[in-house]
């Protein structure tokens, strides 16, 4: 046996259906679980794919949040990954949710979360799940185009709701203006057929796209939430609620925080929604705030360690050497020397690759059947970077499309039986997977990390605090 084996009893026993959950940090997690695995005699399934999540990244994500913008109250985007523990974890810090169609409402409300800590927050839903909506008290919920609004009045009439507006989001990674959000021009029309209707519009919600890399988007949307508040109050209604959705990442918090409390102090003073005008000293003041960060909360909670299944050695498979390809500037063109297939791609956990347009890393987990992971080195994640090699590594199905990178470098030690890891994997990526090619869904391995955070994680889970 070449791994060093970490035994440790869960802290937080199984819900349900849910894997138990550990301590330790995400490396240990990681080196426990390949102690566990007979890669030479286990049964089919045994070697598969699967993820550690830290419980405790998630907890300092919220830290952050609440120092940053103590006003707005986070409404998780469960679609961004709605992995149990995660959502149990939030609602017991007081978060609420932002669910996008009646399979998310339930499974907060399963857990025991009130309806009104949920915005359904889809301006173009299905009658049926509207109905459910209505009957389960979920009651608030977006808009962005009038056959909704009949569509409220008919199936949840007393349902609170809220004008998507479209803002700029041409500086963000994955755009969603083409799809959702009233352009301003819109708005006037919508509100004067929300009041022929008797329905109770009670504010503006905005998406400025997720992975947003410019705060300056942020500033624009809250601009454009002001001019539509001043359209609700020309139509008789008194908007009190904005939602400024999501966008956030871990690297662009600060900078985009800073932004947005700056931009709500200049487009809504305190003053305008003080009862009278008037500041009543100590008193949160009437504006009701919320946000809908997914991808902020989760995406450094979640590693993945997939198998290498798989190897074509260019050197050792090929029988002849192809004409070697030269680039613009003359140089030899490089091509991979290896192609490595591990068991999970773009139909699993890596179907981000193609749908949220991230580009992942690979790092070594184990080289040679030894665990050489050292999470603080940059790829490839050990320091025996004597020997690279350029690579390509593939998913395990049987689609060329089924590509996770088609160009790295690790180390040439690297043989068929070893792992590898990546880092960043918790946003988009679970929620997404399919079983095509009959694969499983990799499962999660969870802990609640280290230190004093893990013991308030811990404490919360264990106390099943909602
Ligand atoms: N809110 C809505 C309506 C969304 O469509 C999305 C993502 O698509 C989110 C929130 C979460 O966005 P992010 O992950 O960028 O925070």
């Amino acid at each position: 046996d070449t791994f060093d084996f970490v035994s440790s009893k869960p802290v937080v026993e199984a819900i349900g259906d849910h894997a138990p959950i550990y301590a330790g940090s995400v490396g240990q997690q990681l080196q426990e679980s390949l102690a566990q695995i007979d890669i030479d005699g286990c049964a089919a399934d045994g070697e598969n794919a699967f993820f550690v999540a830290d419980l405790s990244e998630v907890y300092r994500q919220h830290l952050r949040w609440m120092r940053e913008l103590p006003r707005v109250v986070p409404f998780y985007a469960v679609k961004c990954n709605p992995d149990p523990y995660v959502l149990r974890l939030l609602a017991a810090l007081g978060c609420g949710f932002d669910c996008a169609s009646n399979g998310e409402i339930n499974s907060v409300l399963d857990l025991g979360i009130s309806p009104s800590r949920i915005i359904y927050a889809n301006p173009c839903k299905a009658a049926s799940f509207v109905r459910n909506a209505a009957a389960r008290n979920v009651g608030l919920t977006t808009f962005d185009n009038a056959d909704e609004l009949y569509k409220m009045k008919r199936f949840h009439p007393k349902c609170k709701l809220v004008v998507r507006i479209l803002t700029d989001d041409s500086k963000s990674v994955c755009q969603l203006g083409l799809k959702f959000g009233a352009p301003l021009d819109n708005v006037p029309r919508l509100l004067a057929k929300a009041k022929e209707l008797d329905l109770d519009v009670v504010g503006v919600s905005f998406h400025v796209g997720s992975g947003c890399y410019d705060p300056d988007s942020f500033r624009d949307a809250v601009g454009r939430a002001r001019k539509a508040f001043d359209m609700g109050r020309e139509h008789g209604y008194t908007f009190d609620f904005l939602d400024v959705g999501g966008g956030y990442a871990h690297d662009n918090f600060e900078p985009i925080a800073s932004v947005l409390r700056r931009a709500i102090d200049d487009y809504f003073p305190d003053q305008d929604f003080a009862p009278g005008g008037k500041l009543v000293e100590g008193k949160q003041n009437g504006l009701r705030i919320i946000g809908e960060p997914g991808r902020y909360y989760v995406q450094r909670a979640f590693a993945l360690a997939a198998n290498i299944i798989a190897r074509r050695d260019g050197k050792s498979d090929e029988a002849g050497e192809e004409p070697v390809k030269k680039t613009s500037a003359g140089e030899a063109e490089e091509k991979p020397e290896v192609m490595y297939y591990q068991n999970d791609g773009v139909y699993g956990a890596f179907n981000c690759i193609l749908f949220d347009h991230q580009e992942v890393h690979p790092k070594v987990l184990t080289l040679d059947r030894k665990y050489v992971y050292r999470p603080e080195v940059d790829a490839p994640g050990c320091e025996d970077v004597s020997d690279l090699q350029a690579c390509s590594v593939w998913g395990p199905t049987c689609d060329s499309i089924d590509c996770v990178r088609p160009m790295v470098h690790l180390p040439s030690g690297l043989k068929v039986s070893d792992w590898l890891v990546y880092e960043n994997m918790g946003a988009y990526t679970i929620c997404a997977a399919s079983g095509f090619n009959g694969l499983r869904r990799s499962e999660v391995r969870y802990t609640v990390g280290e230190g004093h955070e893990a013991d308030m994680v811990q404490s919360l889970l264990s106390a099943g605090a909602l």
